[in-house]
């Protein structure tokens, strides 16, 4: 199908962007790698009146490692973020995440912060972004607000950020000194959007014992869900070997699953318990000799 008429807007400066975004309201949408808007325009799932392409704002292209976290602005592709190598020297995880993120050609056109603002409960990002106590830095004609992760993703879809604001940039927190992460999820294909998935991380002191433990889950819920593990793990120590399966039952017992098409609700709860022993197992592994 093809989308229904709508004016296209190329703004080369992020205030003529936002100037443009308080003008059009709800009539308005960003484009930025489209991998999400435009199919969703082309089966009439979305008609937005005004299209907003962010591509020429060549400003918003940047990913800088700063005291607050890494910061990967609106036009960073998937694919770039994953390569970058100081990105991925201070939070791991990213680049782990980011090569379950769809397929070669998607990921270098898909921006990973308009993968955060399309919220989808399936996506791998939305999930780290929360897992490290991450940030979405908003900019409309009223000025800049930071909004913690943990408030963001308010419902499948459907984020904080208001229809006259622009997502410049996201921050995800580095990763501690001694800090195992991993990721997991079920898929049918590879590139799939998972079935259901979960993130990691651990840290442990110089003997071994852990003393943070956090999970995120991802396409089990309607948002991202975030569980502290450390009641469970906190003084647990990885070089000893661990029972995982009571700590995945632990984890998952506040999660409640949705079911949908793809899954039942049991079976995405089995699933996130299964994903859960498997990576904190990975998370142990790599911080068996820090
Ligand atoms: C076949 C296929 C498989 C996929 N599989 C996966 C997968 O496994 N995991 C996964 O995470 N993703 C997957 N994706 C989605 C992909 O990651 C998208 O690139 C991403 O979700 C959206 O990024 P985008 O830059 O393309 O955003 P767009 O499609 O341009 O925009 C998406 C939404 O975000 C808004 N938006 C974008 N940027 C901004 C901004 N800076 N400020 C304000 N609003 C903004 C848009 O208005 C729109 O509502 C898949 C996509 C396809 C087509």
């Amino acid at each position: 199908m093809k989308p229904s008429r709508f004016s296209y807007h190329r703004p080369h400066t992020v205030d003529e962007a936002t100037r443009l975004l308080a003008d059009t309201g709800q009539h308005g949408k960003v484009l930025a790698g489209g991998q999400s808007l435009i199919p969703l325009m082309n089966m009439r799932l979305a008609a937005p009146e005004h299209i907003i392409d962010i591509n020429h704002l060549t400003d918003l292209d940047d990913i800088a490692v700063t005291s607050d976290g890494v910061v990967v602005e609106a036009l960073v592709r998937h694919s770039r973020l994953a390569a970058d190598d100081a990105a991925h020297a201070a939070q791991p995880l990213l680049r782990k995440a980011l090569q379950l993120v769809a397929h070669p050609a998607i990921r270098n056109r898909g921006t990973t912060v308009g993968s955060i603002v399309h919220a989808d409960p399936s996506a791998e990002m939305p999930a780290v972004l929360l897992l490290t106590g991450g940030s979405i830095q908003a900019r409309s004609t009223a000025g800049e607000r930071d909004i913690a992760a943990a408030d963001f993703f308010v419902g499948p879809m459907e984020s904080a950020l208001r229809p006259d604001e622009l997502a410049v940039s996201a921050t995800f927190g580095t990763a501690p000194d001694r800090a195992g992460t991993a990721i997991r999820e079920t898929t049918r294909r590879h590139g799939d959007y998972a079935l259901a998935g979960v993130a990691v991380i651990i840290t442990v002191d110089a003997e071994g014992a852990i003393q943070t433990a956090r999970a995120a889950y991802f396409s089990v819920a309607d948002t991202p869900q975030l569980v502290d593990l450390e009641a469970v793990l906190r003084g647990v120590n990885v070089r000893s070997g661990v029972e995982l399966q009571s700590v995945a039952d632990f984890a998952t017992a506040g999660v409640e699953p949705t079911a949908d098409i793809h899954a039942t609700a049991d079976y995405r709860a089995h699933l996130a318990r299964t994903l859960t022993v498997r990576a904190l197992s990975d998370a142990m592994e790599e911080v068996r000799d820090a």
